[in-house]
């Protein structure tokens, strides 16, 4: 479970699994001194089920005290606040962009209706087509940002940020359904 985590206190090499006699006693030895001999490294060496067993029961004691998880969620939450936060601005300036050029292309089409511009004049066509093109892209961008903020799975209401209370001990699992 750790091959690729773990490296030799003494060299720094990293550690790989080896077995003993007939393959039954996995151990976690140093690779430099597997492929350099002693002279490289004095070599480290760790049964596997020795070393698995110390690292999962400190991480079970350190990570899953209910102090400590909830910082750690209430830390993604926060993230997740403020992503959804910039989204929600994101969303707002694109409505605005989109509003802005649909405002444009009116005064320009009031133009044309008071005379005061000619509709078919090729400058103020690419104007008109350009005008368009931004609100109709801020428009569908405004409409994807809206979509995935939807699809995001739902934070939890403001207030409720107490874990429940932590499971008996009898609910828990036992070590031996651990994996290795
Ligand atoms: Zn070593």
């Amino acid at each position: 479970m750790l091959t690729g985590l773990i490296h030799c206190a003494e060299c720094g090499g990293a550690m790989t699994i080896r077995t003993g006699k007939g393959g039954r006693y996995p151990y976690y030895a140093c690779s430099m001194k597997a492929r350099q001999g002693p002279t490289a490294c004095e070599g480290m060496a760790v049964p596997m089920d020795k070393l698995d067993d110390l690292v999962a029961s400190h991480l079970e004691d350190q990570l899953l005290q209910p102090e400590r998880l909830e910082t750690v969620l209430a830390a993604a939450l926060d993230r997740r606040e403020e992503h959804s936060e910039r989204r929600r601005e994101h969303i707002a300036e694109l409505n605005k962009r989109s509003a802005g050029s649909e405002l444009r292309l009116k005064r320009l089409y009031d133009a044309s209706e008071a005379g005061m511009a000619d509709l078919d004049d090729p400058a103020l066509k690419d104007r008109i087509d350009g005008l368009k093109a931004i609100r109709d892209q801020a428009k569908a961008d405004a409409a994807d940002a809206v979509q995935i903020r939807h699809d995001r799975p739902r934070a939890y209401p403001a207030g409720r940020r107490r874990l429940p209370p932590r499971p008996s001990a009898r609910a828990r699992p036992t070590c031996g359904g651990r994996r290795r």
